[in-house]
């Protein structure tokens, strides 16, 4: 059902759109038997962690995929940044984004890293290189980049800007599996590339990650520390924490990689149907993907400026009464969260580019459990919502901050 007015919306007493909740990011899970398969197994072996023949494979198939020389796989993303960041000697002050999920800076911050955070570009929201040489100081000894959205950083800027500055240089590439600069996988740029297989990601793990690198000492170095620091069965060299990946992660992982066209195929039909269906709506930009770069389409990115009638906050509260749950990125940016903001209360007036996006940009939900259908409807509330705008928001209770 169409809505005629605003008594239709669900935010005002309507029925909603949907009878069931859509997420951003609902899990893509590939072939069920194959998985079930994969975990019989397991069990059969009774090698449920510890570097089994799961990881190892899954490994091993990664690296091939990324044509890397390495892969490591994790527990997670953040403890995959977090040794990364340690193998690579990051101390003092690293030079990040605050237009990215908290865990970028967390990561840092949990082994006493300072984050210094640097403003991105308003087109791609990625790092921009420009204003990293005025962020550098004695005390910088790392840049970590975001290829965000799965749009790869601008990676020649940022080597050339780590070379002459002696400094080391990590990609969170924690929503890039699966996509390409130029002729090479993500997951081959700078020192060290850190992949995220959380379950909301484009390919998972149920939880997992890994890092992706071309030096063979830092791969050592990893494996080591993700490990304890053990060398042999008794033999401890330095420091290391628990960052394995286990074996049921891994067969979920390999299971995935089987299906991991098909999750493209829908995330990209379902990008194309978003962009013709929201073309045209005023105020309102879809960020484009680069068409000569493999993508996974895993995020559906809408900015709304000022020439829009409605507010974003306002029309997250409309979409999630019609139980579309679109979410606010990365509001309200990681400078505006603890400890940063306390220990930083000034860093957004050098961030003007994140402090606007974080109020201006909302996901989309897609994925393989959203339908062409699903999107035509969803576009048409949002259109509805913009041309009805300042009725709207007159007509709303004054909820801003509030919505989840
Ligand atoms: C998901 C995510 C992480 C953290 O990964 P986990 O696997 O959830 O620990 C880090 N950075 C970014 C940009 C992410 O989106």
């Amino acid at each position: 059902m169409t809505k005629q007015t605003l008594a239709d919306l669900a935010v005002f007493g309507g029925p909603p759109a949907f009878n069931e909740i859509l997420h951003v990011g609902r899990p893509n899970v590939g072939d069920r038997e194959r998985l079930l398969a994969r975990i019989g197994d397991m069990l059969d072996r009774r090698w449920l962690t510890n570097h089994g023949p799961f990881v190892h494979e899954l490994e091993t198939e990664l690296a091939a995929f990324l044509g890397v020389r390495h892969v490591v796989a994790m527990c997670n993303g953040t403890v995959a940044l977090e040794i990364a960041a340690r193998a690579l000697g990051l101390h003092g002050e690293v030079i990040v984004p605050a237009f990215t999920f908290v865990a970028t800076a967390h990561a840092l911050q949990w082994q006493e890293i300072t984050p210094v955070f640097c403003d991105v570009d308003p087109h791609t929201h990625l790092l921009d290189p420009d204003q990293i040489e005025a962020m550098i100081t004695p005390r910088t000894t790392g840049i970590v980049g975001v290829h965000l959205w799965g749009q790869a950083c601008n990676v020649e800027a940022l080597s050339e800007i780590a070379q002459r500055r002696g400094l080391r240089l990590i990609y969170d590439a924690a929503h890039a599996f699966g996509c390409s600069h130029g002729d090479r996988m993500i997951g081959n740029f700078g020192d060290a590339e850190v992949f995220s297989f959380h379950a909301t990601k484009f390919f998972n793990t149920f939880e997992g990650g890994a890092v992706a690198t071309n030096d063979d000492d830092l791969a050592q170095r990893i494996r080591l520390m993700q490990n304890f620091g053990f060398t042999g069965l008794d033999t401890v060299v330095y420091v290391g924490t628990n960052g394995k990946m286990s074996e049921v992660s891994a067969a979920m992982g390999l299971t995935g990689l089987e299906s991991l066209d098909a999750f493209v195929a829908s995330n990209r039909r379902n990008y194309d149907c978003y962009a013709s269906a929201l073309a045209g709506v005023p105020g309102l930009r879809m960020l484009r993907y680069d068409g000569q770069q493999r993508q996974n389409y895993q995020y559906v990115v809408l900015e709304l400026d000022g020439a829009a009638a409605i507010s974003r906050d306002d029309l997250v509260s409309v979409l999630h009464a019609e139980n579309v749950r679109a979410r606010r990125y990365f509001y309200p940016g990681v400078h505006r969260m603890e400890p940063y903001r306390s220990y930083f209360p000034h860093a957004g007036l050098l961030l003007p580019v994140t402090e606007r996006l974080a109020q201006q940009v909302l996901v989309l939900p897609t994925g393989t459990a959203v339908s062409p259908q699903d999107i035509d409807r969803i576009a048409q509330l949002v259109a509805f919502s913009v041309a009805n705008g300042a009725a709207i928001s007159r007509a709303l209770p004054d909820t801003r901050g509030a919505v989840a």
